[in-house]
């Protein structure tokens, strides 16, 4: 009988006690996965969409959580945001990107994302220069990649730590473009070098969508104007890559030309290039 008043409590909304409870269980968690060794970085490649060698690589984390399992980034970032870890979290990501890029040939970058929470921190600044001393890598091989999101709220404060970082001489990628809030006025603010059309756009285009092709075609043609890059996501076959390239896109990521891997694998990849090559 003790029980009964606290199961009939639940039927009434059982799926949000469910979350909550599932949630503050994957937070006590997620505030241990550092010191517990659980993440770890995935690359992913993005190819000269004209010659298709490797320009870059994106770093892309991955919790293998003791008690969960594997939990994918877009269950545990938003959490990591809410819960201000993403800052901890953030600063080990750049450092061990930086640190992986160094094993890899001089031409090629990486690119970090960045969450807006971690880039109105007052020494947002700072994590970037400590991870390029850290490990040594030239600041002109970093990305960061940042979306519209980052705009909504503290615009200002969010420009500001990305124009220190471009500064030092790191360079900007507006990522996940077009599916957030749209203004093209912040795109005259800041000097980003890349724009990323996002996979949406891409899947659409190739399935016959109108207004698909006609954003892809918007975007590259504002972004020469602008004197900025483009980079095509979600790329998964042949036909969509020679599609998006005849679209003028400079740079392509997707499966089609390498899912996220281990760095080991990543580093791989410049043995075959190099093989090629000779
Ligand atoms: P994103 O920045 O848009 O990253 C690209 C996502 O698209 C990755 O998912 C990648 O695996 C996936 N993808 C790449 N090529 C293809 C393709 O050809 N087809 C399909 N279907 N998907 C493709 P992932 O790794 O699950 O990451 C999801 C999101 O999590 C990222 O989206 C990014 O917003 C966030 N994220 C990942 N790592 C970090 C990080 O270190 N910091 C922050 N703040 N966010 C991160
Ligand atoms: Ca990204
Ligand atoms: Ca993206
Ligand atoms: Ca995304």
């Amino acid at each position: 009988a003790k029980d009964e008043g606290g199961s009939e409590h639940c039927q009434y909304e059982p799926t949000l006690h469910v979350h909550a409870e599932e949630r503050r269980k994957l937070e006590a968690s997620l505030r241990h996965a550092l010191e517990r060794d659980e993440m770890s970085l995935n690359f992913q490649p993005v190819v000269d969409a004209n010659d298709e060698t490797v320009v870059s690589f994106e770093a892309l984390v991955r919790w293998n959580s003791e008690e969960h399992g594997f939990v994918g980034p877009d269950k545990f970032i938003p959490l990591a945001e809410d819960t201000r870890l993403i800052i901890p979290i953030g600063t080990w990501v750049m450092e061990q990107a930086c640190i992986e890029a160094c094993n890899w040939p001089s031409h090629v970058r990486v690119a970090v994302n960045v969450s807006g929470e971690q880039l109105i921190e007052p020494d947002f600044a700072s994590t970037v220069i400590g991870a390029l001393s850290k490990s040594g890598l030239e600041a002109n091989r970093l990305e960061i990649e940042v979306t519209e999101s980052i705009f909504l709220r503290d615009a200002n404060v969010a420009r500001a730590a990305l124009e220190q970082v471009i500064a030092l001489g790191c360079t900007v990628a507006l990522d996940d473009f077009g599916t957030g809030y749209s203004s093209l006025g912040y795109l005259r603010k800041l000097s980003f070098s890349t724009i990323k059309v996002d996979r949406s756009f891409v899947q659409g285009a190739v399935q016959g969508s109108a207004e698909s092709l006609a954003i892809i075609n918007a975007v590259v043609a504002m972004a020469e104007s602008l004197e900025m890059s483009t980079t095509a996501e979600g790329v998964e076959n042949a036909e969509e890559a020679e599609f998006i390239r005849k679209l003028g896109c400079k740079k392509i990521q997707g499966y089609y030309f390498g899912r996220p891997m281990p760095a080991h694998d990543a580093r791989q990849i410049f043995v075959r290039e190099g093989l090629r090559r000779a």
